[in-house]
C-alpha cells in the first residue's frame, strides 16, 4: 500500500489554528483590545463597520513596535510577553500564546501602522491570508493601529456561519465591556457605522460600571473590599432589591482578565440567597488579586477559564467579601463578622513567612445559625422555646417585661418607653408604630414571613424540629418524579417536623407534620416545596434548606386582611427584630419603611397651604 500521510500545507494549517482563537469578530476584538492594554495604551479607540463582518480597527497610543517587531508579531507563537516555560506561572499580561495577531492575518486583509515613541517614522505593513503584501516606513502617530478587513475572506464556510449583525455586534460589545470594566484607568471609546456606541473617560471603577451600565447604577451598587495574605477580592455588587431575572451582569476578573467560574458565582449566589427573590440573579462586579502561581490560566485557547489551585479557599473569601458588604448596606447593622484565623490555614500553600491577615472572615459564617433564644427581646421578654410557632404565640400569656437591649440604634430611646397602645394597625395589612425618627410601617404578611423562614432555617440548620402528630395518619400518592423529590429532600422534610413512611415508590403516610401546620394544608405545601425544587436543578445543601424554609414559609404566613390585636402586633414587632435581617422579606422586598417626622410635617404643610 503507498503511504497516504501528508502534511498540511502551512495556508491550511493557519487558517485551522486560527479557527481555535479566532471564531467570529468579537474573538478579534478581545485579542486586539488585550494587546492594546498589554501595550501600556492610556487611550483605545475601537471602530467597527458591520458588526465587525467589513471593518474592526483598533487605535491605541500604546508602546508601538519597531520595524523588526511588528513583522515578528505576525508570526505563530511570537510573543514578547513569555520567554520560558516558567513564565508560564507569573503571568501578568492578558497575552501570552502569541497565536493571535498570526490567526487574524491568516483569515483576514491586515493593515497595521505602529510607532514607538521614540521613533521618527512608523511602520506601514499589510497582510492578507498571511501573506505579507507590503512593509514601509510611514509617518504615523505614536502607538498602534491594527485594521482588520474582511474577516475570513478566504474561509466563506466560517464567514457562513457568522450570526445576524445585531447578534454578532452584542458579542462584540460583550467584549469591549469586560476589558473597560477592568481598566478603568483606560479611556475607551467604540464607534459602529459611524456612530458612537461608548465613550468611557479614564475615571474609577464604580464611575466605569455607571458609563457603561447607566447613571441609576450610581445608587445601586454596594462596595466589596476583602483582603486575606492570598487573595484580594475588590469591586462592587448591586444592591438586592435590583437583582436581575435573568443572569446578565456577573463578572468576575482574575489579575485582569474576564472569567466564568461556575462555582465562585455560586459562592455570590449563596451569600445573596436569602436576600433575592427566587429566579432573581445577583448582579456584580468583582476583581480577584492572586499570586499568578496560583492560578492555571492556561487550560483554554479563548481563555475565559481559570483554574485555581485551591478554589474552596477563593469561594470562601468571596462569599465572606459579598455577604460583609451585603451587611454593611442593611438597615440594622445586626451582621457582625467573627475573626477566624483558621481561614488562611485552609490555603493549600502558605507562604513561608505567614504575615498577619488584614482582614481575617469566617468561612462558615451563617447569620441564620444565631438562635433567637440568644437575642434580647426588644418589646417582650425572650420567647419561650417551644412557644416559637406562630399560632401559639398569639394565644401567649404577656410575659415580663425585659431591659431594652440596643438593636436598632436609631429607635433605642423610643423602645425604652414602650406602652401597649403604640402599635396600631391599617386596613388589616400595616402595623404602624412610633420610632424616635418618625413612622415606622411594617407589612404584617412579609414580616410574618420573615420571622417563619428564618425559624424553620434554624431548625433544618440545627435544632430539633416541633412536630405535631397525627391521630390518623395521612396517606398521599404523588408522581414517580415528585416522589423522588420528597425521597431526596427526606433528612430536610424530617428536621421541619415532616415525619412519613413510604408505601411503594410513590406512596406516603406522615404521621408528623411541622407544629402550626393544618393538616389540609400539607398536601400543597408538599406541592409548593417540590415545585420550588424542580426549579432548581443541581442544588447544594444550602440551597434546599434554603427554598424548602422560603416556600414553607411563605406557604404558611399570615396573609394580610388578618385584624390583630396590640399584643398580637406586638408579637410581629417582637420576633421580626429579633430576626437576623428583620428589613427585608425573604423575597427581596422591603418589610419595614420609616417615615421620617421632618417628612410628616412637610406633607401637613404642603397640604395646608
Ligand atoms: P500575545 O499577545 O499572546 O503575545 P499576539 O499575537 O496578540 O500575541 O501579539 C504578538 C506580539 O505583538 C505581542 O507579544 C506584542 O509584543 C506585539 N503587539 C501586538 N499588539 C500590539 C500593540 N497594540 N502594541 C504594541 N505591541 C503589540
Ligand atoms: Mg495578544
Amino acid at each position: 500500500m503507498s503511504n497516504i500521510i501528508k502534511l498540511l500545507p502551512d495556508s491550511v494549517a493557519n487558517q485551522i489554528a486560527a479557527g481555535e482563537v479566532i471564531q467570529r469578530p468579537a474573538s478579534a476584538v478581545k485579542e486586539l483590545l488585550e494587546n492594546a492594554v498589554d501595550a501600556g495604551a492610556t487611550s483605545i479607540d475601537l471602530f467597527i463597520k458591520e458588526a465587525g463582518k467589513t471593518l474592526i480597527q483598533i487605535i491605541d497610543n500604546g508602546c508601538g513596535m519597531s520595524a523588526m517587531d511588528a513583522r515578528m508579531s505576525f508570526e505563530r507563537h511570537a510573543t514578547s510577553k513569555i520567554q520560558k516555560a516558567e513564565d508560564l506561572f507569573a503571568i501578568r499580561t492578558m497575552g501570552f500564546r502569541g497565536e493571535a495577531l498570526a490567526s487574524i492575518a491568516a483569515i483576514a486583509q491586515v493593515e497595521m501602522k505602529t510607532r514607538p515613541l521614540e521613533d521618527e517614522l512608523g511602520t506601514c505593513l499589510k497582510i492578507e491570508g498571511s501573506e505579507v503584501k507590503s512593509q514601509e516606513p510611514c509617518p504615523c502617530k505614536p502607538g498602534t493601529s491594527i485594521a482588520i478587513k474582511n474577516l475570513f475572506f478566504n474561509v466563506p464556510a466560517r464567514r457562513n456561519f457568522l450570526k445576524s449583525n445585531t447578534v454578532e455586534t452584542r458579542h462584540i460589545i460583550e467584549e469591549f465591556t469586560r476589558v473597560a470594566l477592568v481598566n478603568p484607568d483606560v479611556a475607551f471609546s467604540m464607534t459602529h457605522n459611524d456612530k458612537p456606541v461608548f465613550r468611557l473617560p479614564k475615571s474609577n471603577a464604580k464611575l466605569r460600571i455607571v458609563n457603561i451600565f447607566g447613571n441609576n447604577y450610581d445608587q445601586r451598587l454596594l462596595p466589596v473590599e476583602q483582603e486575606t495574605t492570598q487573595l484580594s477580592v475588590k469591586g462592587f455588587i448591586v444592591k438586592p432589591e435590583f437583582a436581575k431575572k435573568k443572569r446578565g451582569e456577573q463578572f468576575f476578573f482574575v489579575n485582569g482578565r474576564f472569567i466564568k467560574h461556575a462555582y465562585l458565582n455560586h459562592a455570590v449566589e449563596n451569600a445573596f440567597a436569602e436576600l433575592l427573590p427566587t429566579d432573581a440573579y445577583p448582579s456584580y462586579f468583582l476583581n480577584l488579586e492572586i499570586d499568578p502561581a496560583n492560578i492555571d490560566i492556561n487550560i483554554h485557547p479563548t481563555k475565559t477559564e481559570v483554574n485555581f489551585q485551591d478554589a474552596r479557599y477563593v469561594y470562601a473569601v468571596i462569599q465572606a467579601a459579598v455577604k460583609q458588604s451585603i451587611g454593611k448596606h442593611s438597615l440594622t447593622p445586626t451582621i457582625d463578622f467573627d475573626v477566624d484565623p483558621a481561614i488562611d490555614a485552609m490555603f493549600v500553600n502558605p507562604p513561608k513567612e505567614v504575615e498577619q491577615p488584614q482582614i481575617k472572615v469566617n468561612p462558615d459564617y451563617n447569620p441564620f445559625k444565631e438562635s433567637q433564644e440568644k437575642r434580647p427581646s426588644l418589646y417582650r421578654a425572650p420567647v419561650q422555646k417551644g412557644d416559637e410557632n406562630w399560632e401559639t404565640l398569639y394565644q401567649q400569656s404577656v410575659p415580663e417585661q425585659q431591659p431594652q437591649q440596643h438593636l436598632i440604634p436609631e429607635q433605642d430611646s423610643e423602645v425604652n418607653k414602650i406602652d401597649d397602645a403604640r402599635f396600631f394597625q391599617v386596613h388589616n395589612r400595616f402595623i404602624l408604630t412610633n420610632v424616635r425618627s418618625g413612622l415606622m410601617i411594617i407589612d404584617q404578611q412579609k414580616a410574618h414571613e420573615r420571622i417563619l423562614y428564618e425559624k424553620f432555617l434554624q431548625e433544618l440548620e440545627n435544632k430539633l424540629p416541633v412536630s405535631q402528630q397525627q391521630l390518623f395518619p395521612i396517606t398521599l400518592q404523588f408522581s414517580a418524579d415528585d416522589a423522588m423529590v420528597i425521597h431526596a429532600l427526606k433528612d430536610s422534610l424530617n428536621k421541619l417536623g415532616f415525619t412519613f413512611d413510604t408505601i411503594g415508590n410513590s406512596g406516603f403516610v406522615f404521621q408528623g407534620i411541622p407544629e402550626g401546620m393544618k393538616e389540609s394544608e400539607l398536601e400543597s405545601v408538599l406541592e409548593k416545596i417540590i415545585e420550588t425544587d424542580k426549579k432548581k436543578s443541581g442544588s447544594l445543601v444550602a440551597d434546599v434548606n434554603n427554598s424548602l424554609a422560603r416556600s414553607l414559609a411563605a406557604r404558611l404566613s399570615t396573609k394580610a386582611g388578618k385584624k390583630l390585636d396590640v399584643r398580637e402586633m406586638g408579637m410581629i414587632f417582637d420576633s421580626l427584630f429579633a430576626c437576623t435581617m428583620p428589613e427585608v422579606a425573604p423575597d427581596g422586598s422591603n418589610i419595614v419603611a420609616i417615615v421620617p417626622l421632618k417628612d410628616l410635617e412637610k406633607f401637613l404643610k404642603e397640604k395646608g397651604k
